[in-house]
């Protein structure tokens, strides 16, 4: 079969596979179901599959018989706890469940890549891995598990992509290093003394001191961190007190802070801790922080980020591939990035005629599905220009 027919062939499938998937969500680390019908997909186009893989992972491999380097491609695997609000015909039959991010459309580009690439085996050189990855939606995700398996051990480079509903259909985004941002959480519990509203002098009131913390907090960013460097420190709930004439002797803060850049990460969670220590003590009290490192950046390679700029003008057109913004969500794809180097990318799905309107994680997602074709090429694309440029460079040494 020729490349096109076989392409709107695996387009039919894409479909179907996503709308099973949508219609059973699974939430992360509970993608049992979800890894059997991957699996089973896959065994059905010949693959060996290596299922189990930091929880409910599965890896497909295909080793051509052509000498080359390993290309590794990856989907998430998970939905989210939220209620389905869309009336259509393949929406959530779990109550609670729903794909609300694209990731059951992930999986089906995924295995099209996988079917594509079985079909023209004989085009292909040295090794492509398709990697079906459990838990991306929570901290800390499946991606360390994936790696922790062994499952990028040995490749040379790594893509992924997110169907993503703010950037219209046709069109494709990305952007050479930092591209999503490291997530991290803290929580902190000022502990002072209580007493009587009245009686203020013998307490050491802890409202106070959270009060003037989350105002020093504030001056992270503004005056601590280099101000070309974009960072987020938000506190995000305060929580303290029993009665209006009872001074607390606890409080509590939390709150997320985004950056991109190790450096400033680090400095960030310094600063925020010595802080933290002086005024709680200038105020009497003490604090306790449990300060938790997420998802580190999405750093793409620069060279790769370069191959998506080559390569995604031929599935868009020139006019439709654009720099990606910084992002302050995060991504555990992140985690292979730090290991070896790859790009990932982001494929238009929004369409408002399809009512692929929503953001992602509402409760009324949806995304256009003629996405996934887009997505599928895109993969296609990058495997072969990297393929392509290897085969170029041994011949030529
Ligand atoms: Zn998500
Ligand atoms: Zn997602």
């Amino acid at each position: 079969m020729k490349e096109q027919l076989f392409l709107e062939h695996l387009f039919s499938k894409m479909v179907k596979w996503r709308r099973f998937l949508h219609m059973h969500p699974e939430v992360s680390f509970g993608e049992k179901k979800t890894a059997a019908f991957i699996e089973a997909q896959l065994r059905e186009m010949g693959y060996e599959v290596t299922s189990g893989m930091g929880g409910h992972g599965v890896m497909a491999v295909l080793k051509a018989r052509q000498p080359g380097k390993t290309v590794v491609l990856r989907a998430d695997m998970d939905a989210l706890p939220i209620q389905d609000e869309k009336s259509c015909e393949y929406k959530s039959t779990v109550p609670g469940v729903m794909h609300a991010c694209g990731h059951d459309g992930h999986m089906s580009i995924l295995l099209a890549a996988a079917s594509f690439f079985k079909q023209f085996e004989e085009s292909v050189h040295g090794e492509i891995r398709f990697l079906f990855q459990p838990a991306e939606e929570t901290c800390p995700g499946g991606a360390l598990g994936m790696i922790e398996a062994g499952a990028i051990n040995g490749a040379d480079v790594i893509y992924g992509l997110h169907l993503w509903t703010p950037i219209q259909l046709g069109k494709a985004a990305s952007s050479p290093g930092p591209v999503m941002a490291a997530a991290d959480e803290f929580y902190i519990d000022i502990i002072g003394r209580g007493g009587h509203g009245g009686i203020p002098h013998v307490t050491a009131d802890a409202v106070v001191a959270a009060s003037a913390l989350v105002m020093q907090l504030q001056t992270i960013v503004s005056r601590s961190v280099d101000p070309l460097q974009p960072a987020v420190v938000t506190v995000g709930t305060i929580a303290g007190g029993s009665a209006q004439n009872v001074i607390a002797e606890r409080c509590r803060i939390t709150g997320t802070v985004r950056t991109f850049d190790e450096e400033t990460r680090q400095l960030i969670r310094t600063r925020l801790e010595s802080v933290t220590r002086a005024t709680a003590q200038a105020y009497g009290t003490k604090a306790e922080i449990d300060y938790i490192l997420g998802y580190p950046a999405v750093v793409n390679d620069e060279k790769e980020a370069d191959r998506f700029f080559r390569s995604a003008p031929h599935v868009f057109g020139a006019e439709q591939v654009m720099l990606s913004p910084k992002m302050m969500p995060a991504e555990d794809f992140a985690y292979y990035l730090r290991e070896i180097p790859g790009c990932f990318m982001f494929v238009g799905a929004g369409n408002a005629d399809k009512n692929a309107v929503y953001p992602h994680h509402h409760p009324r997602f949806d995304f256009d599905e003629d996405a996934m074709l887009y997505g599928l090429k895109l993969m296609i694309e990058m495997v072969r220009s990297y393929q392509n440029e290897h085969v170029q460079n041994v011949s030529g040494e």
